[in-house]
């Protein structure tokens, strides 16, 4: 019963202590705020508003990075778009004895490898979004990287066998709108090269034609130092991912202007330099 007792006085005693606690604050609080307080007459006139009001609308922020790019209306070309177009489920056929099947598609494999990275000759992306912006019309990549399997799907011809795309360092495209001009896509590619980048370069801003017949086009094609470029009329360089019925475009990579050396074909490079998975 003393217990009991003990233990309720000592209840009352700390709500009494804290209570008093309470009210000294407060009465410190009112002298502080008492001896701050200063007192003045407002006068305003009868035009002006009291409250201010602000517009609800959110202000225009400058537009982020790739926003910019949206304003073109055609995606930032990137190394995606170089991926393999093989697929399973495209139909097999035959070639003489031999049954023709295609890769499995980009799911199955990767791009090509450089330094255990995936990897495109990055003047072919340049040049790609350069088309974009100068000619303003979106690119369309009908053949990017190719693994050897794709590549022999689209095309068994011996020609082929040693094609760039196999190795990242070509690519196949169209511009929407100069489907019937190519001729103003070339003169594109060119401008690239009077970009201020290549000011005193002569070998990358000077273009010749290559006069030897021994290539797939009729159309001389044009080069500098670094590219080669082919164009395919209508009834030229037809395989599975060039299956339509317009001209187009190729760009292929001849230096490397990174490494500073030349980029041709390799079977290793072609064949060894990918993941499977
Ligand atoms: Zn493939």
């Amino acid at each position: 019963m003393k217990i009991r007792i003990f233990f309720s006085l000592t209840f009352v005693a700390l709500i009494l202590l804290s209570s008093c606690r309470g009210s000294l604050e407060e009465t410190e609080y009112q002298k502080i705020r008492s001896a701050n307080r200063m007192e003045k007459n407002v006068s305003r006139k009868s035009s002006n508003h009291l409250i201010a009001f602000f517009s609800e609308e959110i202000p225009q922020k400058d537009a982020y990075p790739w926003q910019k790019i949206d304003e073109l209306k055609h995606p930032f070309i990137t190394k995606e778009f170089f991926r393999c177009k093989g697929d399973k489920e495209h139909p097999s056929y035959l070639k003489a004895d031999e049954r023709i099947f295609d890769c499995n598609g980009f799911e199955r494999h990767s791009l090509p490898l450089k330094d255990d990275k995936e990897f495109v000759y990055p003047v072919l992306i340049s040049l790609l979004n350069h088309l974009q912006k100068t000619l303003n019309a979106p690119v369309t990549v009908t053949c990017g990287h190719r693994c050897p399997q794709h590549n022999r799907y689209c095309d068994t011809s011996v020609f082929n066998s040693t094609s760039k795309h196999m190795i990242g360092a070509e690519v196949d495209f169209l511009v929407q709108g100069y489907e019937k001009k190519p001729e103003e896509v070339i003169d594109a590619i060119m401008s690239f090269y009077k970009q201020k980048e290549y000011e005193g370069k002569e070998k990358y801003q000077s273009f010749q034609r290559y006069q030897k017949n021994d290539l797939n086009v009729s159309t001389p094609p044009w080069y500098n130092q670094e590219v080669f470029i082919k164009l395919y009329l209508a009834h030229e360089g037809r395989d599975y991912d060039n299956n339509h019925t317009l001209p187009y475009v190729s760009i292929q990579v001849r230096y490397d202007s990174q490494s500073n050396q030349r980029v041709t074909y390799t079977w290793q490079q072609a064949f060894y330099s990918y993941l499977r998975y």
